[in-house]
């Protein structure tokens, strides 16, 4: 660990909060796809702060937004309008196909606001004063570190320190239609999913399952909530991962992508169940300030003005050819799934895993590790074809010298 890095970590050790094992890297700056530390050397993101910087790092459009922005109006509250509320609304249910949103400042506090909204729905709604309160959502999903959204987090290890939760919440096997089935009746006020869950290692919904959900929940006056935090906004290709299949959610949450590194989430949902919502119900004092605002409007236009989707989904199918070539030739690789700019290759140990990220760091490529065994790539959707190639190849030169490695060290009875 070299000195800044170290020194970081011991001031750190003595401040703050234990809640981060970081990587010791002391980032200054970054400039489109790369990342540059305080020795200046210079790092391919491949992880874009974990799905956050989607149009790179200092891109011209969000540096502008940003500066007239701050030089205008940075905070106003909830209390007053500013102009740009309303603006962002307009191109977030135009593409989404909603009605409505509501502005938060991220993923978790999105979520929440979306099980509250079920919740006022259910008891809007009502049929014979017959309780409705209980919430479906998936075994390894995760939607955030607040108390619901805890709640909601089909993965044991975060939710279990801070037993009890919200009551209510129970867990359906992954792309089950059968446990969905048998677990949704008329005392359920939401089944919540993430189309592509995404911590736990980019695994996509099945079509069979996401039909199921939606025609379950129409069936039993349930709300579908669908969490595209992470794999929203353009990352898969789509405006929506959803839209690939043709169906309309009843809530929709977004936030990483949103405002270009600023903190903003959403909650975006149809005219029928914004009913369940009035003034003093629900309410934020930072979200959807005029800043980041600003910054949201300017991701979506250039995405828009740059034409990024189908860019996206050019590279995207060039890094899924690539994943796969490395998939055949090396056996640790158990599966390789990508979904426009969002891959998680599965590797048939942790361990092994868990080496290959730094040594991918020592190449100076940031990639992470999520759920165990799965190495997850989320990078900018500005990324070539060549920087797939460069990523794909050094993925390459670190699964074989890994696996040279530990064949050497089994051959030589594990003394070394
Ligand atoms: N939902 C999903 C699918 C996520 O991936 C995340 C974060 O990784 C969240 C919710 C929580 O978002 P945040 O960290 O902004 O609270």
């Amino acid at each position: 660990m070299n000195a800044h890095a170290a020194a970081l970590k011991r001031q750190e050790n003595a401040l703050l909060l234990s809640t981060y094992d970081r990587v010791p890297v002391v980032f200054e700056r970054g400039r489109g796809v790369y990342l540059y530390d305080t020795r200046g050397r210079r790092y391919l993101d491949f992880l874009s702060g974990i799905g956050v910087n989607a149009l790179g790092h200092g891109h011209p459009a969000i540096r502008k937004a940003i500066a007239e922005q701050a030089a205008k109006l940075v905070h106003i509250s909830n209390l007053f309008y500013h102009p740009l509320q309303a603006a962002l609304a307009r191109r977030l249910t135009s593409i989404s196909g909603m009605d409505r949103a509501f502005f938060s400042n991220s993923g978790t506090e999105a979520w929440e606001g979306a099980l509250k909204l079920a919740r006022s729905n259910a008891k809007m709604t009502g049929r014979n004063g017959r309780p409705r309160w209980r919430v479906l959502a998936l075994d390894n999903s995760f939607h955030g570190r607040t108390f619901g959204s805890l709640a909601t987090t089909g993965q044991a290890k975060y939710r279990k320190p801070f037993a009890p939760l919200m009551p209510g919440v129970e867990f359906v096997r992954f792309n089950d239609v059968a446990d969905l089935k048998a677990k949704l009746d008329s005392t359920v006020c939401a089944v919540g999913l993430e189309t592509i869950q995404g911590e736990s290692g980019i695994r996509p919904l099945s079509c069979e399952f996401l039909e199921a959900a939606r025609s379950l929940t129409r069936k039993h006056h349930a709300l579908l909530l669908v969490d595209e935090i992470q794999c929203g906004l353009g990352r898969t290709g789509n405006w929506f991962a959803y839209q690939k299949f043709g169906i309309r959610p009843d809530i929709v949450t977004v936030a990483k992508p949103l405002a270009g590194g600023l903190p903003l989430g959403a909650i975006l949902t149809t005219n029928q169940v914004a009913r369940a919502i009035h003034p003093g119900m629900h309410g934020t004092t930072f979200g959807g300030g005029p800043l980041a605002c600003a910054a949201a409007i300017a991701f979506l236009d250039t995405l828009k003005r740059e034409r990024i989707l189908p860019h996206v989904r050019k590279v995207g199918r060039h890094l899924a050819a690539g994943l796969a070539r490395l998939q055949k030739k090396h056996a640790a690789i158990r599966e390789v799934r990508c979904i426009g700019l969002m891959a998680g290759v599965e590797l048939d140990s942790g361990d092994l895993a868990k080496r290959v990220v730094p040594a991918m760091l020592e190449g100076r490529i940031i990639i992470n590790r999520t759920h165990d065994t799965v190495l997850r790539l989320l990078p900018p959707y500005i990324i070539t074809e060549s920087h797939v190639d460069e990523v794909v190849n050094a993925l390459d030169q670190v699964l074989t010298a890994l696996s040279r490695a530990s064949q050497s060290h089994a051959a030589s009875g594990g003394t070394h």
